[in-house]
């Protein structure tokens, strides 16, 4: 069993990873500034395991915070989630997103490096691939240019990472590529609670279904796909966090930094998730087609063999799961941890 700190902990992935991770027997320390999370997430993952975990309020940018943690905890890994996500947003403060992903990720492995922890597990994404590679994607595949600043910054602390490990071969990294994480905890007790308007397609369905939204917009329906409307790769978050803790476990006796997709292969439509969340949860979603979103690929899916083979892992939950579990959280919760 490891002791872990798991930075941006208390955010939609890092929440349902600290529970697998409890529930594994693991022990927990969170680092999140609640920058876009609240600590009822938590409270209600501790609630779930019947485990404690330690939380810490603050920023990996803040090198004494750091310094604290790694002096009172035998850390053995970290789990880096920490970061701004919104990709839009990423286009109108850059700097902000440089210095919260790319300065506070150095700023953390400054720290890990001053401690002597060299096992990491990073949150990188599917949008490294850029735009020319074609679905199924692979690992081999060469990383592109990504269309915002946000997907930039996955890329260049990827590629730091890689240096970092080269250089050192103390270091043991993992880089997980997620695909689309959706879906929420079984017990609807935990989920995805975007502030303002949501910019991913699975909280704004559910947004659509509690009456916060009046219809879903879909971005173009002339790509060539299927049936017209972006096709992307829907992982449930419960298979995603349990994919974090076969990266630790890989990389408790490796060295060296790997990249592994994480996604079910499996490539889905922006209608086939509207229609399948109205027969599964019998409500119906209003829609309307509009213009195509600038930056947005027809089809992205991933070719998920590596990590099926070399991490062990595997996806147990399917389309209906994922939409199931993403409404019964916001059934639950309509205004999200904000109740
Ligand atoms: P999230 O916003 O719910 O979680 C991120 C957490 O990090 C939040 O709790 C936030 O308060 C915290 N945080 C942000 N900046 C911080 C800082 N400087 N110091 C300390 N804490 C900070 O996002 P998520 O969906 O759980 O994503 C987790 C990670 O996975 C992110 O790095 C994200 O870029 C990456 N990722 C997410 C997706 C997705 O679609 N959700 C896809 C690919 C990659
Ligand atoms: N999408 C949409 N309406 C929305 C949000 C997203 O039609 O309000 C589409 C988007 O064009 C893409 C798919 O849904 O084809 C997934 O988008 P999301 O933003 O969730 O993920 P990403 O584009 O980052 O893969």
């Amino acid at each position: 069993m490891a002791k872990v700190l798991v930075t941006g902990g208390a955010g939609y992935i890092g929440s349902h990873t600290c529970l697998e991770l409890l529930n594994a027997g693991h022990e927990v320390v969170v680092l999140d500034n609640l920058s876009n999370s609240s600590e009822e997430s938590l409270h209600r993952v501790q609630a779930l395991a019947s485990k404690t975990l330690d939380f810490v309020q603050g920023d990996i940018r803040d090198q004494k915070i750091l310094d604290q943690i790694f002096q009172t905890h035998q850390i053995d890994a970290v789990i880096h989630f920490a970061g701004l996500k919104a990709v839009g947003e990423s286009q109108q403060i850059p700097l902000e997103y440089f210095d919260n992903n790319i300065a506070g990720s150095i700023s953390l492995f400054q720290a890990m490096q001053r401690a002597r922890v060299f096992k990491l597990v990073f949150s990188s994404s599917a949008t490294v691939y850029g735009e020319s590679n074609i679905s199924p994607l692979n690992e081999d595949m060469p990383t592109g240019m990504p269309t915002n600043n946000y997907g930039y910054t996955k890329l260049i602390v990827e590629q730091l990472l890689q240096k970092l490990s080269a250089a050192d071969e103390r270091w043991s990294i993992a880089l997980l590529r997620y695909f689309n994480p959706v879906g929420a905890h079984k017990s609807g007790q935990i989920g995805e609670d975007p502030q303002g308007i949501p910019n991913n397609l699975m909280p704004y369905v559910t947004q659509v279904a509690v009456g916060r939204r009046e219809k879903l917009a879909v971005f173009g329906h002339d790509y060539d796909t299927p049936d017209g409307t972006g096709v992307r790769d829907y992982i449930h978050v419960v298979d995603l966090a349990n994919a974090h803790l076969c990266a630790l476990n890989n990389r408790l006796d490796t060295q060296g930094c790997r990249v592994w997709n994480i996604g079910t292969g499996n490539g889905i439509s922006v209608l086939q998730v509207k229609n399948t969340f109205e027969q599964v949860n019998g409500v119906t979603i209003p829609f309307e087609f509009v213009a195509r979103r600038e930056g947005d690929v027809a089809t992205c899916f991933a070719d998920n063999t590596r990590a099926l083979k070399e991490l062990g892992w595997t996806p147990k939950y399917g389309l209906e799961d994922m939409l199931a579990d993403s409404w019964n959280w916001q059934k639950q919760n309509p205004n999200g941890y904000r109740d």
